[in-house]
């Protein structure tokens, strides 16, 4: 995928983000304070206006991804804008120079971001968070590095959509769900859900 077409595929899956919000906002009223969908709609619905723009300029693929990152860090607000925004700006700084979106810069746009957002946030997988459907997603794409992109992307939403699934059964360690305890039991993390629904987006305009 060139420059353009990831512009495109980014613009989609933010339209399709901010379409999510009422699943999102669902979410986390039963484990969180309610906040999450209505974050990544504001953050999203910033993705589209700078997207839009007609005199955006992105000098290669990696420096579309860190100016979404910046834009979803300063507009969305909350522990995700933070998490989300980091993810985004590492990856992006991580694949500098890019100019052909493939199985192996996706690969290693995750595993940086992933990186990153540990460093940021001290999440491990298991600690039901983003970071749950985030590493699942960076290890399926770790042993896919040279498939078609078209074949390694649906795999990957595949482990991403399973490891927010796996969230449900884990015990939160942070954000207001901690103080659930046992009782955040049984229900999906928000953010694992964002993660996971923002690479099927991807995934979804690049099968069309
Ligand atoms: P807030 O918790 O400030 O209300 P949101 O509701 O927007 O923010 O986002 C909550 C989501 O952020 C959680 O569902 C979780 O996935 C993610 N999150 C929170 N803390 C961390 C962390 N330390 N590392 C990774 N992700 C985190
Ligand atoms: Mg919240
Ligand atoms: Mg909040």
């Amino acid at each position: 995928m060139n420059l353009l077409q990831v512009r495109e595929m980014m613009l989609f899956t933010a339209e399709k983000m901010v379409e999510s919000e009422p699943e999102l906002t669902a979410l986390d009223q039963v484990i969180g304070d309610g906040d999450h969908g209505i974050g990544m709609k504001r953050g999203f619905a910033a993705i589209i206006v700078l997207l839009q723009n007609p005199n955006f300029n992105a000098i290669d693929i990696g420096d579309l991804f860190n100016q979404i990152g910046t834009k979803l860090m300063t507009s969305m607000g909350g522990a995700s804008g933070a998490i989300f925004g980091t993810f985004f700006r590492a990856g992006g700084k991580s694949i500098a120079g890019t100019t052909d979106f493939n199985a192996e810069t996706l690969s290693k746009l995750l595993n940086d971001g992933w990186q990153a957002v540990y460093q940021r946030g001290n999440a491990k997988p298991g600690d039901k968070t983003m970071v749950d459907a985030l590493a699942a997603a960076a290890k399926t794409a770790t042993e896919l590095t040279s498939a078609k992109l078209t074949d390694a992307l649906p795999k990957i939403v595949e482990s991403a959509m399973q490891g927010a699934e796996n969230t449900a059964q884990m015990i939160a360690v942070f954000g207001r769900a901690k103080n659930l305890g046992e009782r955040s039991i049984g229900h999906k993390d928000p953010g694992s859900v964002s993660m996971a629904f923002i690479l099927k987006y991807m995934n979804d305009y690049l099968q069309t």
